[in-house]
């Protein structure tokens, strides 16, 4: 949506394809960094979107244990403007996009058109796709075909990329309950462990976010052994929650995320790029999905845009380019995902409580949890909008 945004911006024709009716999906990464507040401040979008949008402003990222609580990152020095998260769903953020970028004449949003298929030259040159829309298909040439569809890409397996798991150590399984007065006042961002559990909070809105981690492919015991040990955990750590947890009963009612950590061998080829979890499924681990994703679109907006009417090898070049500037940063963040989750694991199975050592000194060192939240946000590192998106050529 944010590329499709941008593009049009720029000037570009852009038709999106969503397979879905609607953007109403639940538990999806919806905290935006500071670093992209301050793109869409840039962009002119920030202040609308937060006035606007209900979300939740989150400053530290912390750990507790029932013997005291760990701030492992603070933003409120991460940006001058937005010192912090702003926890949006993406079914209030993406309608809003929407909705800008129906401003631009190129933009167009096709929903419940799901590509499945790719239209090629006589060269073996993507030239555009086709998609299943009602009971017909339908096919669209275009010049450049960016698969964003996500974890499980059509787009990347009709392609023909390569991709490879780096195995993550955990999964987790999401449940919401709703908020009620006189809940305490916590940061919107939380991990809480207790003997044997590692627990999330997130703060979303009218709905707290629950969120509780198993070992990585261990569901279906998980499932066997009943939804009590889910609830004992949460009531033992966070008791206020009791009065709303009488109704989790079954695993069967939380959404299992099997948490992924993705690499592709390669982000192109000619007339195709991969951008977003398409290109490089990363863990919740930080909550950075939807921030690496935007600042691809950033900076695949910058570089393809000037090459769209130019020659296709200029084009893939741009492509090339592209996944040169991106990849080092997500690979960079992937590596450090599975170096946490296979602490994290290792940690829960042997039933200790609270956060590594390393993460502990962060705690103890004045200054190293803003350190933490200033580099956390500078690492989805977005460039400014080129002169064609922002309007100045
Ligand atoms: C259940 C779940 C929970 C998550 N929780 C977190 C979290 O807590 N923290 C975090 O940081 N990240 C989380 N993520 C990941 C985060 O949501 C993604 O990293 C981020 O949304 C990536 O954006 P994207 O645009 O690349 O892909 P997506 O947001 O996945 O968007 C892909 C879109 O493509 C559409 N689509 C798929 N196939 C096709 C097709 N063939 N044709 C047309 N459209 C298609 C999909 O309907 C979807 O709207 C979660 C993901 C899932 C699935």
């Amino acid at each position: 949506m944010m590329l499709a945004y941008l593009l049009a911006r720029g000037g570009a024709r852009v038709t999106l394809l969503e397979s879905h009716g609607d953007f109403n999906r639940r538990f999806r990464g919806d905290s935006v960094a500071p670093a992209v507040l301050d793109y869409l401040d840039t962009l002119g979008l920030a202040e609308e979107m937060l006035t606007t949008l209900p979300h939740t402003v989150v400053s530290t990222f912390g750990w507790h244990t029932s013997e005291r609580e760990y701030t492992l990152a603070d933003y409120r020095w991460a940006s001058r403007r937005f010192p912090f998260y702003a926890l949006i769903p993406q079914a209030r953020f993406l309608p809003f996009m929407t909705g800008k970028a129906a401003a631009f004449p190129g933009f167009e949003l096709r929903m419940r058109s799901r590509a499945c298929r790719l239209l090629h030259d006589d060269d073996g040159r993507v030239q555009g796709v086709a998609y299943a829309r009602g009971d017909g298909e339908r096919r669209l040439r275009a010049r450049l075909v960016v698969g964003t569809d996500g974890r499980n890409s059509k787009l990347r397996v009709l392609g023909g990329f390569r991709a490879r798991e780096l195995g993550a150590g955990l999964d987790v399984l999401w449940h919401a309950v709703p908020k009620r007065q006189g809940d305490p006042a916590v940061s919107g961002l939380q991990l809480h462990s207790t003997a044997g559990a590692l627990l999330a909070v997130l703060d979303q809105d009218t709905d707290w976010q629950l969120g509780y981690m198993i070992p990585a492919g261990s569901y279906r015991h998980v499932r066997e052994a009943g939804a009590a040990p889910i609830t004992e955990a949460f009531t033992r750590r966070l008791p206020w929650l009791a009065d709303r947890l009488g109704t989790l009963t079954a695993v069967n009612q939380m959404t299992l995320l099997p948490v992924r950590i993705t690499s592709v061998d390669r982000w192109y080829r000619p007339g195709l790029l991969l951008l977003g979890d398409a290109a490089h499924v990363i863990s919740p681990v930080g909550g950075n999905g939807i921030n690496l994703a935007i600042a691809d679109a950033a900076a695949a907006a910058n570089l393809v845009l000037p090459h769209l009417t130019g020659a296709p090898a200029r084009l893939d070049a741009a492509c090339a380019r592209v996944e040169q500037v991106r990849r080092p940063l997500t690979d960079k963040e992937q590596r450090r995902q599975h170096r946490a989750e296979r602490s994290a694991r290792g940690r829960l199975e042997r039933g200790l409580t609270g956060p590594p050592p390393v993460l502990r000194a962060i705690t103890r060192i004045p200054g190293l949890p803003a350190l933490n939240g200033r580099q956390n946000s500078a690492l989805i590192r977005i460039p400014r909008p080129c002169a064609q998106i922002m309007g100045t050529t």
